[in-house]
């Protein structure tokens, strides 16, 4: 599988993971998925709704809006309504990771969905380094997924 994206989809995502920087930013990618590939749409920024709570939830020692992110529940069931009222689906989620390599977290691969594209953006500095994109196997492991961008 790969994921197509246009350039000014990879530019907002780039742009919104450096002014969240250096707390990581949020996402979701809305698209088509087809045999062979997916396509992405619509880039759709998230507030990282990440708070304390979440840490005693998910049976984690430590965390916060630096090295985790969350999407509101409400949020994530207003944008798949809206994206199903137009024939489009959530195809995957984008992140940052502010100082650290666009490689899922263990963390990433706890909380991730079979299908999704997991697009990460490495931000070194308050720059963007390296992006990133990743779909689960079915053994639960991340593969790296190709970025095809055109348009
Ligand atoms: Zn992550």
């Amino acid at each position: 599988m790969v994921i197509r994206v246009g350039k000014e989809q990879i530019e907002q995502i780039r742009l919104h993971a450096e002014n969240t920087y250096p707390e990581e930013c949020c996402g979701l990618l809305l698209g088509v998925i087809n045999d062979r590939d997916k396509l992405l749409v619509e880039v759709r920024q998230t507030e990282n709704n990440w708070e304390e709570e979440l840490t005693e939830l998910w049976s984690i020692k430590t965390g916060n809006k630096r090295n985790r992110f969350s999407i509101a529940p409400n949020v994530l069931l207003k944008v798949q309504k809206e994206a199903r009222d137009r024939n489009l689906s959530i195809i995957g989620i984008y992140h940052s990771h502010p100082d650290h390599p666009a490689i899922p977290s263990e963390f990433d691969r706890a909380i991730a969905w079979q299908q999704y594209s997991y697009i990460i953006v490495s931000v070194q500095q308050g720059r963007t380094q390296d992006i990133r994109s990743w779909t689960l196997d079915e053994a639960h492991q991340f593969q790296s997924e190709e970025i095809v961008t055109s348009r």
